[in-house]
């Protein structure tokens, strides 16, 4: 997931806006999302979709099905790992 500090860069620019937008393609599939981004009292929510992080300047969006998927792999690879036939 993405961090508060490279979340408020991207909406950084909106902080007049209560609920700032996050708009991009699905890094995964192309799908053109609309992330709404409201604070909540631990942080920052998100609807519609999920921002990841993946260094210091590489911040890209998934939608939740490809989320979903990358999380599925990566729980079916590890379980794989810890368990060989
Ligand atoms: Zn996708």
């Amino acid at each position: 997931m993405i961090s508060l500090a490279a979340l408020k860069k991207i909406v950084g620019q909106q902080s007049d806006s209560k609920k700032p937008i996050y708009q991009g393609k699905c890094f995964d599939c192309g799908y053109v999302l609309k992330i709404e981004t409201s604070k909540t009292s631990g942080g920052y929510g998100l609807l519609g979709g999920v921002l990841c992080e993946s260094g210091p300047q590489n911040i890209f969006a998934l939608c939740t099905n490809c989320y979903e998927n990358s999380v599925e792999s990566k729980l079916l690879s590890d379980f794989v790992k810890a368990d060989p036939i």
